[in-house]
């Protein structure tokens, strides 16, 4: 009490105006970022909106691999097999990337860029129709993973040359654990970075915890509410992100690098972890694992919080996650008769 009151003499005692929740949004990664704030001070605020604005803009030239920048340049190095030069942070993500693939079975796989490529899903604009079939067994058989890459001193070296990292699955969640640190680095008391289904929050939203939407993978709206708290992040993957439709069928991004193909066991899933560039890697590694193999390769993650939604619309979940949501749908019926 004392200290309080000797405190207080030399500063007045000014009351603090209360944190207000600063919420802006912009565009980076190709998809539409919401960022909310918590500080009493409105300058914070503006100052960590506009860093965040220009951490994502650089990650996202440094990162997107179909136009110059560090991952391009790495890229075109392992292509033409020559010792791939990468920065120190490219080169500590990649690692991560690396141990994250192993982990999942080779299901997130960010060493199948030319997969991508192939298919198209690298563009804004949809393909009419699948690429030949012959071109996607080609790449399958060539079977280009994180394992045909080494460090040596500070360049990478590929032993593949159909390998091509696209972290595409990976860079929205690393971004986010990125503006997180930021945040907190620039004194703000709370906040919450969404970059279209990978998010993460710090402290809490005022007197309230953050509480957050899964999206409904078909129809309009959300499926569950999820009140996370000061250290979590939530990953969703999902088949309605970016697809095309073909003769009826449905094309869409997350590809099995096993058949070529896009992932058939699932048409969702949503991951919570402290990190948020472990849920979005491992929110795609379950999509491609499907119904018969996401429990094991969520355990092998260290992932004890996850929901599947499966091919027939069907929701799986592991009982800790099952605890925390708050269904706004009936969650034994499935999703996709629900939606018709
Ligand atoms: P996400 O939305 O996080 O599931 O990431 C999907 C994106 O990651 C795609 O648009 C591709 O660029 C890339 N991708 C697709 N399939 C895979 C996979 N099996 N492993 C790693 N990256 C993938
Ligand atoms: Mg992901």
């Amino acid at each position: 009490m004392a200290a309080v009151l000797f405190l207080c003499a030399f500063s007045g005692c000014a009351p603090r105006p209360p944190a207000a929740v600063h919420e802006v949004q912009f565009f980076a990664f190709g998809t539409l970022v919401e960022l909310s704030i918590v500080t009493p001070e409105a300058g914070v605020a503006k100052e960590a909106e506009g860093q965040v604005r220009s951490l994502f803009d650089t990650l996202h030239r440094e990162l997107y691999p179909w136009a110059p920048g560090a991952l391009a340049g790495t890229n075109g190095a392992l292509e033409g097999g020559r010792p791939a030069a990468a920065a120190s942070w490219l080169r500590a993500l990649i690692r991560r990337a690396q141990a994250l693939s192993e982990r999942s079975g080779g299901r997130f796989n960010p060493a199948i860029g030319r997969l991508v490529e192939l298919w198209g899903f690298h563009r804004d604009e949809p393909r009419a129709a699948p690429p030949a079939a012959e071109r996607i067994a080609a790449l399958v058989a060539a079977a280009p993973n994180m394992e045909d890459l080494s460090f040596v001193g500070d360049t990478l070296q590929g032993r593949n040359p159909a390998l091509m990292l696209d972290l595409g699955a990976y860079a929205k969640g690393y971004a986010v654990d990125r503006a997180i640190a930021r945040l907190k680095r620039l004194g703000a008391v709370g906040g919450l970075v969404n970059a279209g289904g990978d998010l993460r929050a710090f402290g809490a939203r005022g007197a309230r915890p953050w509480r957050i939407g899964i999206r409904h993978p078909r129809g309009p709206g959300v499926i569950a509410a999820l009140e996370i708290d000061g250290a979590e992040a939530v990953s969703t993957s999902g088949d309605y992100e970016r697809f095309f439709m073909h003769r009826g069928r449905r094309y869409h991004h997350i590809l099995d690098p096993k058949s070529g193909y896009p992932a058939a066991g699932a048409i969702a899933a949503t991951v919570v972890h402290r990190r948020g560039a472990v849920a979005d890697a491992a929110a795609t590694a379950l999509v491609v694992a499907g119904r018969r193999e996401w429990r094991e390769v969520a355990r092998r993650l260290g992932i004890d919080k996850a929901m599947l939604i499966d091919a027939e619309g069907f929701i799986h979940l592991t009982p800790e996650l099952r605890a925390r949501l708050q269904f706004q749908v009936e969650p034994a019926r499935s999703l996709l008769e629900a939606s018709s």
